[in-house]
């Protein structure tokens, strides 16, 4: 016993790009990196309350196993070099969420050892304010960066070297 006509007398198309968007924006593996008030938050994220594993959305406690890194807290001087590090061990295509204030915009912290905002050193996809962000917010940040992977264009083009991907609204 087989399935003898799955599709019935329907016809299914896509567009590569829509359906490699599709299969990233639903498997999205985040790095597992807190740096400070804000790691809690995303730690809070993660577990059963609001359980992102349901958007396929699961941490990774390796770069090479990642595609997005979520900078969660106020970045130093001193640790950027460790971010920078860690950011290009993680393969192409990937993505940035800053969270919280500190890793927006150094948030309270305007002083010598941090960072004003860590889009000085990475390009951030998506920005998430507040002191600390609750877990609401990034659950709709991660929301935003699913709808920004689904715009992108030329995604499949780009893995195998024809140009460059983009974002269609841009
Ligand atoms: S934004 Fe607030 S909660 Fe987040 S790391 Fe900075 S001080 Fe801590």
């Amino acid at each position: 016993m087989g399935v003898d006509n799955p599709l019935g007398d329907n016809i299914l198309t896509a567009s590569l790009d829509g359906l490699v968007n599709w299969a990233r924006k639903s498997s999205i593996w985040p790095m597992t990196f807190g740096l400070a008030c804000c790691a809690i938050e995303m730690m809070a994220t993660g577990a059963s309350h609001n359980d992102l594993d349901r958007f396929g959305i699961i941490f990774r406690a390796s770069p090479r196993q990642s595609d997005c890194i979520i900078i969660a807290g106020t970045v130093t001087k001193k640790m950027l070099p460790v971010i920078m590090t860690v950011y290009e061990q993680m393969p192409e295509p990937k993505w940035v969420i800053a969270m919280g204030a500190c890793a927006c915009s150094g948030g309270i912290f305007d002083t010598y050892s941090v960072v004003q905002g860590v889009d000085e050193a990475l390009p951030v996809d998506v920005y998430i304010p507040g002191c600390p962000p609750r877990p609401e917010a990034l659950l709709f940040g991660l929301i935003k960066l699913q709808e920004k992977i689904m715009r992108e264009r030329n995604s499949f083009g780009s893995t195998i070297g024809l140009g460059e991907r983009y974002d269609s609204a841009a």
